[in-house]
């Protein structure tokens, strides 16, 4: 599932956001380097353009003249460079997520977008068009989905180990904003404003983690959903607490919770899978391990690196027992997507189709979930056809 070679030279690679300060920029750059496989050298990072370039001149030792005023002039002037980029993420508030990708891919470059990818999933579906057009590898960053315990689960669960899938619990509960925060964070002021944010906060923010992890580990495809969503911040526009229940198209069923209002929680962003003979589960607090409990018996702890688990989970960077975490997990997906690019450079259509990443139909999945769920949510909650 995930490589374990690197490219022979790295891609040239900007960013565009992920400014300093900002929530996702540093482990953006962290992973995309980590194994030599992409070289930052230009970006748009900040919405703030001196901040922005003093950012890339002194702090990540970029040439000034490759620190941008703003996206639009950076795609332009690197699209024309020799030495220009040839791949780009976007790290920036997901109002901007369209129009970036769509300038970046018509210019050539491969992207690595933020999700939820857009407003409409009409959008997202023209960005899978105009990449298939342009040739060019569409990563969207559902970062979890790139550990070995994932790539465990998903085999057992495809192996039959815990039989015919009946029920997926997913959450991603947070506590953080359980008062209105926002009055001095700018980074969740614009989750909780349509104009900046899009349709919903919590749906799209972490509740299309837990969809794309529960599609992933299950294999299944959903039907049908009916969506409660409610902001008990009461000045806040958007949700900040939703409930989703699905039909699955094969018979099985699903539960989705997310919310930001969780006091007490971390993350607790859980998924477990209950099948007719077994559970598999999962929990991004510890993610080295997931729990397997067959019927007729207790739980037991699966553990990365560890003879016991399946060829396609054996990719770690170093072994059992000490600790790996998001930023190798996010590695792994450049990896992948770092395969993906120069594949799709080469023409090498058969290599490129090999590759698994999270990317484009994950990323239209996530945003017609959320169109989904805002439309019975707000009809009285009532059962909708995905
Ligand atoms: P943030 O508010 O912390 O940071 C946004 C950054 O983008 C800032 O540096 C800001 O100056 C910059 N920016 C804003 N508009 C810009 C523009 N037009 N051009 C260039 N730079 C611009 O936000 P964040 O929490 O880092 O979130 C960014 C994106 O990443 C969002 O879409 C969010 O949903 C997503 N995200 C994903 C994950 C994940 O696990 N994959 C986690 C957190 C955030």
């Amino acid at each position: 599932m995930i490589r374990t070679d690197n490219l022979k030279q790295p891609l040239r690679w900007g960013q565009i956001g992920g400014g300093k300060g900002s929530q996702i920029g540093y482990i953006h750059r962290d992973a995309a380097q980590r194994d030599r496989n992409f070289k930052l050298v230009a970006g748009a990072f900040d919405v703030n353009p001196e901040r922005g370039r003093a950012f890339g001149v002194e702090e990540l030792g970029l040439d000034a003249d490759r620190c941008y005023d703003d996206y639009k002039q950076m795609i332009e002037v690197e699209s024309k460079r020799e030495d220009g980029i040839q791949a780009v993420t976007i790290a920036t508030p997901n109002s901007t997520h369209y129009a970036i990708s769509k300038m970046a891919l018509e210019h050539g470059m491969h992207v690595v977008c933020e999700k939820p990818l857009t407003f409409t999933a009409a959008e997202s579906e023209e960005l899978k068009e105009i990449a298939l057009k342009h040739n060019r590898v569409f990563g969207v960053m559902y970062g979890y989905t790139g550990y070995p315990t994932i790539a465990q689960a998903r085999e057992m669960v495809k192996r039959g180990d815990i039989g015919k899938v009946r029920i997926v619990h997913m959450q991603f509960a947070h506590g953080y904003h359980a008062e209105e925060v926002e009055k001095n964070d700018p980074g969740l002021a614009w989750r909780v404003t349509p104009e900046a944010s899009g349709p919903s906060y919590v749906l799209g923010d972490i509740g299309t983690h837990c969809l794309q992890m529960g599609h992933l580990i299950s294999g299944m495809e959903m039907d049908s959903l009916s969506c409660m969503r409610k902001s008990f911040v009461e000045s806040r526009q958007l949700e900040d607490d939703a409930h989703v229940m699905i039909r699955y198209k094969n018979g099985a069923v699903g539960t989705l919770w997310c919310s930001a209002v969780a006091v007490g929680n971390v993350h607790d962003f859980k998924v477990e899978v209950i099948g007719e003979k077994g559970t598999i589960r999962w929990w991004d607090e510890h993610p080295n391990q997931i729990e397997y409990a067959p019927l007729g018996e207790p739980f037991r702890k699966l553990d990365r690196g560890m003879g016991y688990l399946h060829d396609a989970a054996r990719f770690e960077r170093i072994g059992g027992g000490h600790p790996e975490g998001l930023f190798d997990s996010w590695a792994n997906l450049y990896r992948n997507m770092g395969h993906a690019m120069i594949a799709a450079d080469n023409d090498a259509q058969q290599e490129l189709a090999s590759i698994w990443f999270p990317g484009i139909d994950d990323g239209i999945e996530g945003v017609r979930f959320i169109e989904r769920c805002v439309e019975s949510a707000d009809n009285g909650s009532q059962w909708v056809n995905v």
